[in-house]
């Protein structure tokens, strides 16, 4: 595990020990199997299907996006304004390619990295996403697909966020048909094991701060998709361009941009040897995906937090609070419940990933379900909670992730 991680986690030991006591306590009050309390912010006890270190990583994780994230994100979002120190901080808690084995990553569980990716969520979407896209995109379609000189040069400086990566699969002409790209690498005429690339990817969340780009191409002598490691420092001048794309609707804490390449020269080293083919990238999808099915219900309990804290404290129809009635008691609870199932269902493909039991259709179908509960109740609060659509305004775009 890394230290860093660990020291912090180790500082929050304490407290899930005294959360799991509790809840031991509370078992053994019970009457006839019931328990005396009921939580409304973890109504199944989930919690209990956490290990204590897990419980400590998403504390620390929690610790951070609160103390450090929340305070930056209503800049970040009004103004299109995202900070690059956050990948650096993220990287020295270790919570960037946080389930990575070794090359200085925390090495934790997919349930660890799934709480850490909700606790991120909770506060921005955008966030979110700058952060899976450097741990679940490009640090693990390193480590799972490239070579050994390239894990060991590049992994631990991803880890530490001193180097920044993104993901480029989508094309201005190909978004849900990712295999029509049009992107290609052809070998270099003159320049014997150097590949040229061309081609544009489009809607590339972190490109214009990108160190390291994961680039999907269909080579030219096979007609096949592979993945080349696009490093901005070695691309001469004029061959590689990152602009931004801004006036985002949503996601606006976070940067999006695209990749423009023109004969842009790549060591043959850097083209993962053995995948080929959409099974590269959507591997990389798939683990990024398990984490928005986490973070959806990090956003989701936030928007039930805040609706239900104003509807304790708003007061209409002769000072009665809003929460006294029983339409807005159904939305809290719809909403609850949500959370609830949603927080269970992507616990439990994440324990089954970590056994080597888990499917991509379970992971579609926890993602799919998680972003359609977090947009409907969030939608739903639109109406008696207007304030918070714009609060959380993010969640409209997560179906795309
Ligand atoms: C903020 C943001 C960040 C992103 N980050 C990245 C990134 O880091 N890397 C990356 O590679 N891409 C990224 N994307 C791109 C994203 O993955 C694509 O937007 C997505 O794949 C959809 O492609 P498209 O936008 O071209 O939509 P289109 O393919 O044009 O689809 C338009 C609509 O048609 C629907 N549709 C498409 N095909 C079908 C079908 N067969 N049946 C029924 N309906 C269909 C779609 O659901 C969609 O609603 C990002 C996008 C956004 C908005």
């Amino acid at each position: 595990m890394n230290p860093s991680v660990f020291r912090t986690a180790s500082r929050h030991f304490q407290s899930a020990n005294r959360l799991c006591r509790a809840s031991a306590a509370s078992r053994n009050a019970s009457v006839r199997g019931y328990a005396t309390a009921f939580n409304w912010e973890d109504p199944l006890v989930t919690s209990d299907l956490y290990t204590e270190e897990e419980l400590a990583i998403q504390d620390t994780a929690r610790q951070y996006c609160q103390e450090r994230l929340l305070p930056r994100v209503l800049d970040a979002y009004r103004n299109e304004n995202y900070d690059r120190q956050i990948l650096t901080e993220m990287g020295e808690l270790g919570l960037l390619g946080a389930s990575i084995e070794g090359y200085g990553c925390a090495g934790v569980s997919t349930v660890a990295s799934g709480l850490i990716t909700k606790e991120v969520e909770r506060v921005d979407s955008g966030y979110r996403s700058g952060m899976s896209v450097q741990s679940s995109l490009a640090m693990t379609a390193i480590h799972d697909f490239g070579t050994q000189e390239l894990k060991d040069r590049l992994l631990p400086d991803l880890a530490k966020g001193k180097l920044a990566g993104c993901f480029g699969l989508t094309e201005p002409n190909h978004g849900s048909d990712p295999g029509s790209m049009e992107t290609v690498a052809r070998e270099h005429p003159t320049k014997k094991g150097y590949y040229l690339l061309s081609g544009t990817k489009t809607w590339i969340t972190n490109s214009p701060i990108s160190d390291i780009m994961i680039v999907w191409a269909k080579l030219q002598t096979t007609g096949k998709i592979r993945g080349f490691v696009v490093e901005r420092s070695q691309c001469p001048p004029g061959t590689m361009e990152t602009p931004a794309i801004k006036n985002k609707t949503a996601l606006r804490a976070s940067i999006t941009g695209m990749i423009q390449l023109d004969d842009c020269p790549v060591p043959a080293e850097n083209m993962f040897p053995e995948v080929q083919g959409l099974a590269g990238p959507f591997t990389c999808l798939n683990s990024a995906r398990l984490g928005i099915a986490f973070g959806a219900m990090g956003a989701l309990e936030d928007c039930l937090s805040r609706a239900r804290t104003y509807a304790l404290e708003r007061k209409q129809f002769k000072g009665n609070p809003l929460a006294k009635y029983q339409l807005i008691q159904k939305k809290l609870a719809d909403a609850a419940t949500d959370a609830a199932y949603g927080t269970l269902a992507a616990t439990q493909v994440a324990r089954l990933k970590d056994a080597g039991k888990c499917t991509p259709e379970m992971i579609s179908m926890v993602k799919r379900q998680n972003c359609d509960r977090a947009l409907a109740n969030s939608r739903m609060y639109a109406s008696p909670f207007s304030c918070l659509l714009c609060l959380r305004h993010d969640i409209f775009y997560k179906t795309l992730g």
